[in-house]
């Protein structure tokens, strides 16, 4: 096992994984930004490294200024957490390089899935079925067009280098598309400094249904069932929970055992996510995450199961330590994503908190890297918090999310608590009748 570990990361995700290798009596090394000087994950690691200036481009995103921080306090590994350089297949072959573990899976596997067609006919080859859509690269308009006419519309063009929920453009007709296609396309290079896109049919009322899935890079791999992330906005998750309310047992173990047999066979190391629209009782992929995701937690609350802990153990050449019998549902978790942003315009809106105290009790978690006088740095990701329950059942989960809420106190800094207090008293929500569409709808409804 490792003796020490530098985590390339910074906030709540930071937290999470020196609490695990704290538990694992691994030492900790947090590396952080000027800005990030008084960060919480600075208090909590073992050891600290100011790796740059404020902007991420000098500090969380630079490779040199992580790889010196490794060799100075000569950690072995490194956890990228989400984000930053989590993805970065370049990232992991410098590390390769450098005789520095990366936990997580290969350059190899991120870069197949970090191109979205590769990763998508990737996906297919594997057995995963994927949203009907162009062979490839759409390289120019009358492509697109004779494509569109084959799928039929409506059609979304997506960027290949995507992410982020960015970079995509709907079309509901031929004269749509021309313009849906030219903006995409710019909109791809400047983003991504890619311009390649390609398209799927748009899918109406699909529900967001992503499948964990864990490997033990030596050709053995589980799933852990589904998250329901339908409520989004610009196409940017803010709750998920698990099981999926519309997910039957047939059909959690049907789609993940296709899952866990595609990542088995190419020998995939570590935590995965794999992304589908799901309608009409079908999943369509959209999506491989090789990385730990924002809402793991619903997954770790609902299998007793800490996926940090597996990451890391994986990492270091063991096994895992459960197997595919070994993973039963037990109740439901719900995630809500709090960031500093004003409503409704979901406005960042960065400065001191004054007070914090967190919500507790029977099967509540709360991880944020707040505390009482700390200044939120303006640089970088809103998200301040992710508050977690989990029940018995989900009327049990949502009465327990509804009674957090009202012990979270954040003071000074405005959030997007208050969504989540309205949300609960939403019929729809308590049935769990959403799809993807449901709340920017809902938005347009209570906000105007
Ligand atoms: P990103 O990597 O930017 O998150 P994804 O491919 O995962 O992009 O898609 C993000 C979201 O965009 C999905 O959760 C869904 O809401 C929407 N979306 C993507 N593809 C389609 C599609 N074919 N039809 C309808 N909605 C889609």
């Amino acid at each position: 096992m490792f003796e020490k570990i530098l985590i390339a990361n910074r906030g709540e995700i930071a937290l999470r994984v020196i609490r695990a290798c704290r538990e694992m009596g691994i030492k900790s090394v947090a590396v952080h930004s000027t800005a990030d000087a008084d960060a919480m994950h600075v208090r909590m690691a073992d050891e600290s490294v100011c790796i740059g200036p404020n902007s991420s481009t000098d500090s969380y995103l630079s490779v040199p200024a992580i790889v010196s921080a490794c060799e100075i306090t000569g950690a072995e590994a490194i956890h990228p957490g989400y984000g930053f350089l989590s993805e970065n297949a370049a990232f992991v072959q410098v590390l390769e390089d450098h005789a520095i573990t990366f936990i997580g899976p290969t350059a190899e596997h991120i870069r197949i899935m970090g191109d979205k067609i590769t990763a998508k006919e990737t996906a297919k080859a594997l057995g995963i079925p994927v949203v009907p859509g162009s062979e490839g690269g759409v390289p120019d308009v009358a492509t697109a067009l004779t494509v569109a006419a084959q799928i039929g519309y409506p059609v979304i063009i997506k960027a290949t280098a995507g992410g982020g929920g960015r970079g995509m453009k709907v079309a509901k007709d031929a004269a749509e598309l021309e313009v849906a296609f030219r903006t995409a396309r710019s909109e791809a290079k400047a983003a991504f400094g890619n311009d390649e896109v390609y398209m799927e049919k748009y899918l109406q009322t699909p529900r967001h249904i992503e499948i964990q899935v864990f490997g033990d890079g030596k050709g053995r791999a589980v799933h852990l069932g589904e998250r329901d992330c339908s409520l989004q906005r610009r196409h940017q998750k803010v709750f998920e929970e698990a099981p999926g309310p519309v997910i039957t047992p047939e059909q959690r173990a049907r789609i993940g055992k296709i899952c866990a047999d595609a990542v088995a066979k190419i020998g995939y190391s570590g935590a995965g996510t794999i992304e589908f629209l799901f309608e009409n009782g079908e999943f369509f992929f959209i999506e491989m995450n090789t990385r730990l995701q924002v809402e793991h937690p619903v997954t770790e609350a609902i299998f007793g199961v800490d996926l940090v802990r597996e990451q890391i153990r994986v990492a270091a050449g063991l096994p895992m330590s459960f197997t595919q019998d070994d993973l039963v549902i037990n109740g439901h978790a719900i995630e809500v994503r709090i960031n500093a942003e004003k409503l409704p315009e979901f406005a960042p809106r960065p400065g001191k908190v004054k007070v914090f105290h967190a919500p507790g009790g029977l099967g509540v978690r709360m991880d944020s890297a707040l505390y009482g006088g700390y200044t939120i740095p303006p640089y970088y990701d809103s998200l301040i918090g992710k508050l977690i329950v989990h029940g018995r059942d989900r009327p049990e989960a949502l009465a327990r999310l509804n009674r957090a809420l009202g012990e979270l106190i954040i003071d000074g800094v405005e959030t997007t608590i208050p969504l989540f207090h309205q949300l609960l008293a939403d019929p729809d929500i308590e049935a769990g009748a959403y799809n993807i569409h449901w709340l920017e709808k809902w938005l347009a409804k209570t906000y105007g």
